[in-house]
């Protein structure tokens, strides 16, 4: 895979998460208000300055970090809990939301800080409107150790924090069913309604063919076949089939059509249509920001699709100069390739970085 491609989505879900950071929910009125008739051009000033994303990158970071640790346990102890290491960096991602460590790390864990590479990120530790769902069932899991999973539900929720948080899972094998699979496992972690978690095993599945060089359409089709096959699929793919259905610019309007973006089916249909209907990733990035919905899970989503498509040189270079966090961003990224590409670090640097869980 190229690097270009991973770095580009990682990068651009950051960006877009950025862009829209300052105007989640904020109705298109009241964007136009805030940035005049174009709407959002440019990063706007929030969470104390330009560039800064919110809990959507901060958790697929997170979960990029977990299946580095667990790729990394399986080659050096013969066996891994892929799941289990995603929910302890949710854990730890909890914690950097507020939450002391003790009450953060859950009854199965013993250590007495929180280990690893991105929580030794000071500017990681900064609440930007962190999801009830996420945060409520991650605290539920500190105080009972007992974990969310696709059979057994930990709630109704189809909220959006399960998608929006999944792409990196693309990662993990070449194989659709099994990164519709785990994408599906990592998102019921907190989120138990069908929508919630069948759109981060549809989503992954979609970056892992972008990734691999398919176009967006090509790779549309191979996730649907999959979501096709899991209990409970209907809304997703009825709003897939609809934002497939749509002709036209992604304007505000016609966005309106597909959803707000809040839950997962529409924040994944409301991605593909911009995404597909728009042909660079700065026109991209702001059709996903400008609308009255969920504009930084919107602009998450559809970054990581259009930064897979597109590959890092081809984003905005005055976007990636003002990222928050861009050089952590690079090299996770990085480590992630040198993980699953053919010859794996194994100095004890790199286990240190990556520890077993
Ligand atoms: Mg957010």
């Amino acid at each position: 895979m190229e690097a270009q491609r991973l770095r580009g989505c990682l990068l651009a879900g950051a960006i877009g998460d950025a862009l829209g950071a300052k105007t989640e929910f904020d109705s298109i009125e009241r964007i136009r208000e805030l940035t005049g008739p174009a709407g959002i051009t440019d990063f706007i000033p929030a969470y104390g300055g330009e560039g800064r994303f919110t809990d959507d990158t901060q958790m697929t970071l997170f979960t990029l970090e977990a299946l580095i640790r667990a790729h990394a346990q399986q080659r050096q102890t013969g066996s891994a809990d892929v799941v289990q290491s995603v929910q302890l960096a949710y854990q730890r991602w909890l914690h950097t939301q507020g939450v002391p460590w003790e009450r953060a790390r859950g009854p199965h864990s013993a250590l007495a800080a929180a280990d690893g590479e991105l929580v030794t990120h000071a500017a990681l530790f900064s609440r930007r409107a962190p999801g009830l769902t996420c945060f409520g069932e991650l605290e539920a899991y500190g105080r009972s150790g007992v974990r969310g999973s696709v059979s057994r539900p930990v709630n109704n929720s189809k909220g959006c924090g399960g998608v929006m948080r999944v792409a990196p899972v693309a990662l993990w094998s070449a194989d659709p069913a099994e990164v519709f699979r785990l994408a599906a496992e990592f998102a019921a972690l907190t989120h138990g309604h069908p929508s919630g978690y069948l759109s981060a095993g549809t989503f992954a599945v979609i970056v892992q063919r972008l990734l691999a060089g398919s176009p967006l359409l090509d790779a549309v089709a191979t996730a649907r076949a999959e979501l096709a096959r899991h209990p409970g699929h209907e809304e997703q793919e009825a709003a897939l089939a609809q934002a497939l259905a749509m002709s036209g610019p992604p304007t505000p309007e016609r966005l309106a059509e597909l959803g707000a973006g809040n839950v997962g089916e529409t924040a994944l249909s409301m991605s593909v249509y911009v995404a597909l209907t728009t042909e660079d990733p700065d026109s991209a990035l702001l059709a996903a920001v400008n609308h009255s919905g969920d504009s930084d899970s919107t602009g998450s989503v559809c970054g990581n699709l259009v930064g897979a498509m597109y590959g890092e040189a081809a984003l905005r270079v005055s976007w990636l100069e003002r990222l928050e966090l861009r050089d952590v961003i690079i090299r996770l990224a990085d480590d992630a390739l040198a993980e699953f590409g053919p010859d794996s670090p194994s100095d004890e640097g790199w286990f240190t970085r990556y520890p077993v869980d």
